[in-house]
């Protein structure tokens, strides 16, 4: 059918180009760029020889004219930014100048201070609209399949969510004290961040990890979880009818929890610039080159992961709650695309985004977040590419 531009050759965009050479039909060419292109040149070495033809290259994705020059090289019908979030605009920019579509599965983010919100992104709606061009933003799992299946439980059992919480749980065990699923700066950017949740039209904000719930995850067991800001509450603030509250849990061990206190105590997790030996660094970028890469971590994670949304809200007047999640296995992960399951997750929503884009199914001009479409041929592609999931009509709700 077409051809995508992949951004990015890490944890999550292994799996991504995985699934794509597995659906050669939507996928027939695909070009990987990355920084490192030895890491794209590796990938591609492993995967040639299917259906989906396979190009690399080196790009500077916060180079937009880089990008440009890319883009009218080889003239994918798709963008997938699988790079930082710092790169969002840039690579949006160019998507811009050579009306090509693009998706994303993290929101912009300044490099300069840790904060992600929307805004910036939703600035560009207008000028896509004008260029006849789609944005699809936050097609990973959270954001992204959590998105679709707040639209999901939308359309099909509530006429009002009232309250929703996400409750992201991860039982795997990799053998490290420490080290992060994904990449570790922005992992602990994300959890070292003040939590907040959204209440009747406000923000409520938390200091980091403190609230803390204990929830019996289905699959896995009993697990302390606790309270994070996250980037889908604030489009789903936006686009849920009736919606009160919605809250984001994430599951964090003992272990995580110690040494990440450790190392914000003694300021390895900040992202002032220091001098050390008369070069700037930044504490947290050097904190991410001495962890291990999380791509590393696949071979030896075991566990599952569990991540859903549970529902409470009305029908027909009368008051109903719905539980939709996905159980991830590391090791079929690992056996299957040679990730662990964080990866996994993302990575598949990620290609079934493309793949909606590029064949017409999702394609509206402007800049929107997964929940805004057809929830319906994504969660039929969940089933088909890897990540099934399992609906719950009565199920135990987290404490208040
Ligand atoms: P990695 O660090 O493993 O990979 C990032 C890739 O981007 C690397 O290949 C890196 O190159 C490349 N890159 C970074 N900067 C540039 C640049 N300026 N130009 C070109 N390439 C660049 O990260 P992950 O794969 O773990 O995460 C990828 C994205 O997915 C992130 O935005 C993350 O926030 C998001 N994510 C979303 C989730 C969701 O559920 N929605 C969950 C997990 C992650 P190099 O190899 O040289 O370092």
């Amino acid at each position: 059918m077409g051809k995508a531009l992949i951004i990015g050759c890490g944890g999550v965009a292994s799996v991504t180009i995985h699934k794509c050479c597995q659906n050669s039909e939507v996928f027939e060419e695909i070009m990987i760029a990355s920084r490192t292109k030895s890491k794209c040149d590796a990938l591609k070495k492993k995967l040639d020889g299917g259906k989906t033809i396979i190009h690399t290259a080196q790009v500077d994705a916060d180079k937009t004219e880089e990008l440009i020059e890319l883009i009218h090289g080889f003239k994918p019908d798709v963008v997938i930014n699988l790079a930082l979030p710092y790169q969002d605009l840039t690579i949006m920019d160019a998507c811009l100048a050579t009306k090509t579509h693009y998706i994303d599965t993290a929101n912009y983010e300044p490099l300069d201070a840790a904060k992600f919100e929307y805004k910036w992104q939703w600035e560009y709606k207008e000028k896509f609209e004008k260029a006849g061009i789609t944005a699809l933003l936050g097609s990973g799992f959270d954001p992204g399949v959590t998105g679709v299946f707040s639209a999901y439980a939308q359309k099909h059992y509530f006429d009002e969510i009232h309250y929703l919480d996400i409750l992201d749980a991860n039982a795997g065990d990799h053998g490290y004290p420490f080290a992060t699923n994904f990449n570790p700066e922005i992992n602990i950017r994300e959890v070292t961040a003040n939590g907040s949740y959204w209440e009747n039209g406000e923000w409520i904000e938390t200091e980091p990890m403190e609230i803390k719930r204990v929830y019996n995850f289905p699959q896995i067991g009993e697990k302390d979880m606790y309270l994070l800001h996250h980037e889908e509450l604030e489009s789903l603030a936006l686009n849920l009818n009736g919606i009160k509250r919605i809250r984001f849990f994430m599951t964090f061990g003992q272990s995580y929890i110690t040494h990440l206190k450790c190392l914000e105590n003694v300021g390895m997790t900040s992202i002032e610039p220091i001098l050390y030996n008369g070069m700037e660094i930044v504490p947290l970028q050097f904190l991410k080159a001495v962890l291990p890469d999380p791509a590393t971590l696949g071979p030896r994670t075991k566990g599952k992961t569990n991540i859903g949304c549970i529902f409470k809200g009305i029908k027909d007047g009368i008051e109903k709650t719905y539980y939709v999640y996905n159980v991830c296995d590391h090791e079929e992960c690992y056996r299957e695309v040679e990730s662990q399951a964080i990866s996994y997750t993302t990575g598949v929503p990620a290609m079934i985004g493309a793949m909606l884009v590029m064949n017409g199914t999702w394609q509206k001009p402007g800049v929107y977040n997964i929940e805004e479409f057809d929830p319906d041929p994504f969660m039929d592609a969940l089933n088909k590419w890897g990540l099934p999931w399992v609906e719950d009509f009565a199920p135990e709700l987290v404490d208040e």
